[in-house]
């Protein structure tokens, strides 16, 4: 093991090299427990989203407190948790293109999948190839639910597709996606709740059309960390597919809690240095751009009232401080990433830490899995 990684098990949290993604992992431990809270006694399964940590050492303890399998983005990003064990992957995503199907089909054989269409030729794709390689594999409708992404707006588009699916000798029906991403972001309480009843409407709505027809909808999932309480409370949703939850970001931070929402607390950091300070009132860091993602708004500094991070470049990070010499030369400062999923997706390893000390080392195995 060659001695120049940013750290060891073992080592002193000081001693983590700069700039590192780092877990405070009471912290995350901590969010495991409130979602389980969370849902004990409601109807929920929870399939926690595997986008925002791409860790399979986090899916197998998520599933090992009870979550019933995980979600992903990719067919790439499936592959790598289903080689860790993970045995039960929803790919929240529309498959296009003969190589990525034939991709989820392979692992289709492996372990139960499931993937989202919003088109006939979608459900034609896998219909051909699962009859190929007779293996069955779970077939998703998504529904746009208020987001504007990806999903289907019609009762006909949807009872057309079911019918499509389940005519189809080897795919498996098994519901309605229905995730509402903006929604998560929506500062106010009232705008969320607002979101996610219309997105539970339009469910309910769909689901019927489809009993109608005699076709069981066996599952409505969706809701990200920003809603999952409204989610649970609907009586229509059935599955969580928060992500966030375990890490929370600056970005989710901002929302305005209501009283029915569930917390969470930051657990994931960037640890970064000073590496110059030019003058009384700045201070340099050495994590910019390429160490912090800033899509949803620049990290925040934890615990040091009085400096803030104001500007990034590449390698850089500007802090302003109030103080000439806090933090100081060689210091080092924890940095609250704006937005967690693109960050960790950033790094290779996550560097778990408690009282002080070094305690694991997790590679993030499904990063940058391309296709
Ligand atoms: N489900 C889908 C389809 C998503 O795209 C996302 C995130 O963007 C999530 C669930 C998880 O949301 P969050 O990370 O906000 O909990
Ligand atoms: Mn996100």
């Amino acid at each position: 093991m060659s001695p120049w990684k940013a750290a060891h098990p073992g080592d002193a949290f000081e001693d983590i090299d700069t700039p590192a993604l780092v877990l405070d992992l009471d912290a995350f431990e901590r969010n495991l427990a409130r979602m389980t809270q969370a849902l004990a006694g409601s109807k929920m399964r929870l399939r926690p989203h595997a986008k925002s940590h791409k860790c399979p050492d986090i899916a197998l303890r998520q599933i090992q407190q009870g979550a019933i399998g995980i979600c992903c983005q990719k067919v790439s990003e499936a592959a790598r948790f289903v080689e860790a064990g993970v045995k039960d992957v929803l790919i929240t995503n529309q498959i296009v293109g003969a190589r990525k199907v034939a991709h989820a089909m392979d692992l289709a054989a492996r372990a139960t999948i499931g993937v989202l269409v919003d088109h006939p030729s979608q459900v034609a794709q896998f219909d051909h190839a699962s009859q190929e390689r007779k293996t069955t594999i779970d077939v998703y409708i998504e529904v746009d639910v208020g987001m504007g992404r990806c999903g289907v707006s019609s009762v006909q588009e949807v009872t057309d597709l079911a019918q499509q699916i389940t005519a189809a000798p080897y795919l498996r029906f098994m519901g309605l996606q229905c995730y509402h991403g903006s929604a998560q972001h929506y500062r106010e309480p009232e705008q969320r709740q607002a979101a996610i009843r219309q997105a539970s409407d339009i469910a309910v709505t769909m689901r019927h059309a489809l009993e109608k027809l005699g076709i069981k909808v066996e599952r409505i999932t969706g809701a990200g960390t920003g809603s999952v309480a409204l989610e649970r409370d609907s009586g229509v949703f059935n599955e969580v597919q928060s992500g966030s939850y375990v890490f929370m970001d600056a970005d989710y931070a901002k929302n305005h809690q209501g009283p029915q929402d569930v917390q969470f607390e930051h657990a994931l950091f960037v640890k970064t240095g000073v590496m110059s300070r030019p003058t009384a009132d700045r201070a340099v860091v050495d994590a910019g751009l390429k160490a912090s993602s800033v899509d949803s708004g620049l990290p925040v500094v934890w615990k040091k009232p009085g400096v803030h991070y104001t500007k990034a470049s590449d390698e850089h990070g500007v802090l302003q401080t109030e103080q000439a010499n806090d933090p100081a030369l060689g210091d080092f400062v924890l940095l609250i990433p704006g937005h967690c999923d693109p960050t960790v997706n950033l790094y290779d390893e996550l560097i778990c830490y408690r009282a002080g000390k070094v305690e694991a080392v997790w590679p993030i195995t499904a990063r940058g899995a391309a296709l």
